[in-house]
């Protein structure tokens, strides 16, 4: 994609949507932490649903490391594998304590030694809460990535490092939400609105959803009333 492409694709996301964020509700680091490692394999709904219960009750790591593994479980049953899950939030809680005076530590080594961290979670934790400019790919953002041809990659760390490396600085800190938005609502996996896509015509997906035809316009009938009424003036 020529760099001019891809410049005016990211200022056509950035005028829709000047200030994106994460649709995880979370009010401290800790709890944007907990909510990423959470909606691996999930949608953030069912995150939001479980962080909605679980949060009034254990929001630092002190809390939910007192609440233990079965004592988690019930809160975030919403999301899948919750099994795991409670043992790595519990885990990644005990480890933050041990190790990080129970603050979220700033280094991808340190995130990503956490239990349930991978380095996705790692680039998003970065970039919103340390104001890096990491972009962490996921399904959506590698779709639109391949698509659009904005960044195409076998793999999502490929995509990302094109990305990474493409991607105009002015842009870097807010990609990863304007991608990740673009495929959950525009873009998506099956059927994307590509009629009602506002960069359609920047975008190289060769097969991209045509227009719905237009419907031949219906001929009502005529309501009784007016109908032929001899001698009446329309
Ligand atoms: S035009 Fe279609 S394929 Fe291209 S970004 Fe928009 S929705 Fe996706």
């Amino acid at each position: 994609m020529h760099p001019a492409t891809r410049r005016a694709i990211f200022r056509r996301l950035q005028a829709a949507n000047p200030a994106p964020t994460t649709e995880l509700l979370h009010t401290t680091p800790f709890e944007l932490l907990v909510a990423v490692m959470l909606s691996a394999h999930t949608t953030d709904r069912s995150v939001n649903a479980a962080t909605r219960n679980l949060f009034p009750v254990a929001n630092t790591p002190a809390a939910v490391a007192a609440l233990g593994v079965e004592g988690v479980k019930p809160y975030i049953k919403p999301v899948g594998l919750y099994n795991t899950k409670a043992k790595n939030l519990v885990g990644l809680a005990q480890q933050l304590l041990e190790r990080h005076g129970g603050e979220v530590p700033a280094t991808r080594e340190e995130l990503e030694a956490l239990p349930g961290v991978g380095r996705k979670t790692a680039n998003i934790i970065l970039n919103m809460v340390f104001g890096e400019t990491e972009i962490a790919v996921d399904t959506h953002i590698f779709r639109v990535a391949n698509r659009t041809g904005l960044a195409p990659g076998p793999t999502p760390r490929a995509v990302e490092e094109s990305l990474t490396l493409n991607t105009p600085a002015e842009f870097r800190r807010n990609a990863h939400h304007w991608l990740i938005l673009h495929g959950r609502y525009i873009c998506t996996a099956r059927a994307p609105k590509c009629p009602s896509c506002i960069i359609r015509d920047l975008c190289e997906y060769k097969h991209k959803t045509p227009p719905a035809p237009k419907r031949a316009a219906r001929r009502l009938p005529l309501p009784s009333r007016v109908r032929a009424r001899p001698g009446r003036k329309r």
